[in-house]
């Protein structure tokens, strides 16, 4: 359960609501000023492999944020039927770039490509994703030198910044996929929390769920924990986000919105804090993408 601290802090800044932009605006500030003092501009490749709407909106988003805090932003565009050689090769001339310092192959990218090859041919060093063989070995051991997949940690960034202590609490995680819910379940367990896991055959997960202090939903099913799942005195972290059609009663015209995987609607009034979506996780998995790309600069620049 939350400490007494944790809850005023949360009060302070907003309610009982994770609000991820408050905390990401602050990182902002602070990022802006500690690459400043950088003698050189430590600077992102984001490579793209073909035309997906929803890639190209997350790497402008990665361009704004760049643009924001003073860093470099490179943005590489290949067709969806580019060969492995030529991807392997463009990513070998970044490697070799001493003014590159994060390079992140966007995903998904096309299935004909083999992902664990194109990706481990990223210089580890240079891995803000954290997504290499190498890396993912580090981040599993506790290695120091780990570099932490950005959406785990943008969600322990976002309790920590609402001064909610994860160590010793039980914590629940609902989906275990390489990406996003099995680095979230490492990092609490190196964190000291309890950590269950759970997924799509996992049974009675109801009480799984509801058994948790924090409970972590990343699954991609929208609005799949409701009412049934929670209890009073939990906080809640979504990390999903899905685009489906809005609600006819509300619009004369349903138009797509954003969605989480918790229903926050039906849980608000139960817990004790939740995040929503959009403006939860996603603003803290932006800010922690930078923070990885900061910390890769540190020893080079
Ligand atoms: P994925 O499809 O690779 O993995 C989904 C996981 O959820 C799997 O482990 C699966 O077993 C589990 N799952 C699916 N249905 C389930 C069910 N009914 N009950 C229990 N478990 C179930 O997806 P992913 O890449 O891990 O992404 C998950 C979600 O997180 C997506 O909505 C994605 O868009 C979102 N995401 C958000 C951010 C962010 O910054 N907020 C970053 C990355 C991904």
């Amino acid at each position: 359960m939350m400490d007494k601290s944790a809850i005023d802090k949360k009060k302070l800044l907003n309610g009982h609501i994770l609000d991820g932009k408050v905390l990401r605006d602050l990182g902002v500030q602070r990022l802006k000023l500690a690459f400043s003092k950088f003698v050189g501009k430590p600077t992102l490749a984001v490579i793209q492999v073909g035309d997906l709407a929803e890639s190209s909106a997350y790497i402008e988003q990665k361009r704004k944020f760049a643009e924001k805090i003073g860093a470099g932003f490179i943005h590489e565009k290949f067709s969806a039927d580019v060969s492995e050689e030529d991807l392997s090769s463009a990513i070998n001339r970044l490697n070799s770039n001493s003014k590159i310092n994060g390079i992140i192959v966007q995903l998904p990218i096309p299935v004909a490509l083999n992902k664990r090859k194109i990706i481990d041919t990223i210089l580890p060093k240079k891995d803000v994703d954290g997504l290499t063989t190498t890396n993912k070995k580090l981040f599993e051991t506790e290695n120091s030198s780990a570099i932490v997949p950005a959406t785990a940690r943008g969600v322990l960034s976002l309790l920590e910044g609402y001064g909610i202590d994860v160590n010793k609490k039980k914590v629940t995680v609902v989906g275990r996929s390489e990406l996003v819910g099995g680095p979230i379940a490492t990092l609490f367990a190196h964190k000291g929390s309890l950590v269950t896991v759970c997924h799509r055959g996992t049974p009675d997960m109801t009480t799984k769920c509801r058994n948790a202090d924090i409970l972590i939903v990343a699954t991609g099913v929208p609005r799949l924990v409701d009412r049934n799942y929670v209890t009073e005195n939990q906080v809640v972290v979504d990390v999903g986000i899905s685009s489906v059609l809005g609600d006819k009663l509300e619009e004369e015209i349903p138009r797509k919105v954003l969605v989480g995987d918790v229903d926050f609607n039906d849980v608000k009034d139960i817990v004790s804090a939740i995040s929503p979506v959009p403006g939860g996780v996603g603003p803290m998995t932006v800010l922690s993408l930078f923070e990885n790309l900061f910390d890769a600069s540190k020893n080079v620049i």
